[in-house]
């Protein structure tokens, strides 16, 4: 039998990577942080000056990626071409740059088989999109995690604060509200849940109370 999948969809900011993460070490079960795949191919074609917004071009990097991902203390390492990329990858101008590259229906399918591959017993926590409806759609458990965009604005704030850094609210609410837009609007794996997803809106809610209410629902499906 093929390994169960719990697939964590949703828009950018909304603390799937927590939930994700909590969930894996509940179960002990294996992660996919698809973003990431899009993050470092995004950082590829940077790196390659290969034209963001040239599909034929973008495609044969996608098919010759060379990443790992490597699970060090619970910290999930990403290496490119065999250099530490894990935080390099979580600017904002690469998670722009990732979110261009994803909108090419080509770059994505090239991407398939390599998000399919971290399906292994016992089971795969899957972090993205379009997790529930285009690269799991068997999965016995979906999930949509969704919160206002303010919420998600101020939540990144006090995140920035607490390294240091001072960013006005407007601008966090403006970027995150223009990177859902496309995520959204776009033609190919568009950002919406599943018809049979449980949604979880966690504008008002704290990430003990998510992570409750979704291991509640994983426990009364598998
Ligand atoms: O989740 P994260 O912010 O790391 O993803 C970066 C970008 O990659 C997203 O804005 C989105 O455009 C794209 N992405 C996607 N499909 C996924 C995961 C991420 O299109 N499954």
């Amino acid at each position: 039998a093929v390994a169960p999948v719990i697939t964590v969809d949703g828009p950018s900011g909304v603390g799937k990577g927590t939930l994700c993460q909590a969930l894996a070490e509940k179960l002990g079960w294996h992660l996919l942080d698809s973003g990431a795949i899009y993050r470092v191919l995004a950082l590829a074609a940077l790196h390659h000056e290969v034209d963001l917004a040239s599909e034929e071009a973008l495609v044969p990097l996608a098919i010759h990626l060379n990443v790992r991902f490597i699970s060090q203390q619970n910290q999930l390492q990403v290496i490119l071409e065999g250099e530490t990329v894990t935080n390099e990858i979580r600017n904002e101008s690469v998670g722009n740059a990732a979110s261009q590259v994803a909108a090419f229906p080509r770059v994505r399918e090239a991407l398939l088989r390599r998000q399919r591959a971290f399906r292994e017993a016992p089971g795969l926590i899957a972090d993205g999109r379009d997790m529930g409806t285009i690269v799991f759609p068997d999965a016995p458990v979906k999930i949509f995690l969704d919160a206002s965009a303010e919420e998600r604005a101020r939540r990144r704030m006090l995140q920035l604060q607490e390294k240091g850094q001072c960013v006005k609210f407007e601008r966090l609410l403006s970027e995150i509200q223009e990177r859902d837009s496309r995520d959204r609007n776009r033609a190919v794996a568009p950002l919406v849940p599943a018809t049979d997803a449980l949604m979880i809106d966690s504008t008002h809610m704290s990430v003990d109370e998510v992570i409750e209410r979704a291991l509640a629902y994983v426990q009364s499906v598998l």
